[in-house]
């Protein structure tokens, strides 16, 4: 790699350090997860002040400094700020989770995840607070999926019997699959799935990402959907996810 490059990226999270700069991560299709610094980005005049920010995505302009091993940013040509994300506060939440898992667990394919959180972040963008919750559900399950990390929807994990579509089944915390209600006998908490809620995962892998997240199942069993992502993003992080514990009530 030439010591100046540029790549296509997602903000992620940023921190300030020293007076006036900032450690920036973000998400490229072609190298992944990138730690790089903005210097004066903090300051009244930086010019990457306000394009470093977590949401922004367009191309990055890079320096790799080898001697400190480290990569500088030059410049950003800011395409998406996603205004519409951050004035609503469901869809804030929303995206807060997004960025939070992929820092978190991210280890697979850097361009499918990139394309994933591009058209979501996007979708979410134009749409209103009350479907945001539409598009948490789908963009979690495909995530958890790119990973290979998304449950069976067809059979119990515990005995292995095919179910039918019109059987639902449980998950409970912690748990590495979904399961009938016989083997699904636990006292941690679970959350059951019904067929209708199945379905909306089932069907959303031959789906564009927009039409999957028009599914609606019963609004019981889209709250339990909902409920179920929200666990199964946090027992794939291994622990609590921040976005998820100050979004409690909003999400
Ligand atoms: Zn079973």
């Amino acid at each position: 790699m030439s010591r100046n490059f540029q790549t296509a990226g997602i903000v992620l999270k940023n921190n300030r350090f020293g007076e006036i700069h900032k450690g920036v991560i973000l998400l490229s299709p072609e190298h992944g997860l990138l730690s790089a610094v903005a210097y004066g980005a903090c300051s009244a005049k930086g010019k990457l002040r306000s394009v470093t920010n977590p949401l922004c995505a367009g191309t990055f302009f890079l320096y790799r400094d080898p001697v400190k091993d480290s990569i500088k940013i030059t410049d950003m040509d800011c395409r998406d700020f996603f205004e519409g994300v951050r004035s609503g506060i469901v869809k804030f939440f929303t995206a807060s989770v997004w960025l939070e898992i992929i820092l978190k667990t991210f280890g697979g394919d850097a361009e499918e995840t990139f394309s994933l959180l591009l058209e979501s972040l996007r979708l979410l963008d134009a749409c209103t607070e009350d479907s945001a919750s539409r598009f948490l559900v789908q963009f979690l399950w495909r995530y958890l999926e790119l990973a290979g990390a998304a449950p069976a929807t067809d059979v119990c994990a515990g005995c292995g019997e095919t179910r039918s579509e019109n059987q639902g089944l449980v998950y409970y915390r912690g748990a590495s699959g979904f399961f009938c209600r016989e083997c699904a006998a636990s006292s941690r908490e679970s959350v059951f799935l019904s067929a209708g809620a199945l379905g909306c995962l089932r069907y959303s892998r031959g789906l564009p990402l927009e039409k999957a997240a028009a599914c609606s199942p019963d609004a019981a069993s889209f709250a339990a959907l909902k409920k179920a992502m929200l666990f199964l993003a946090e027992d794939f992080a291994g622990g609590p996810l921040n976005s998820i514990r100050t979004g409690k009530g909003i999400l």
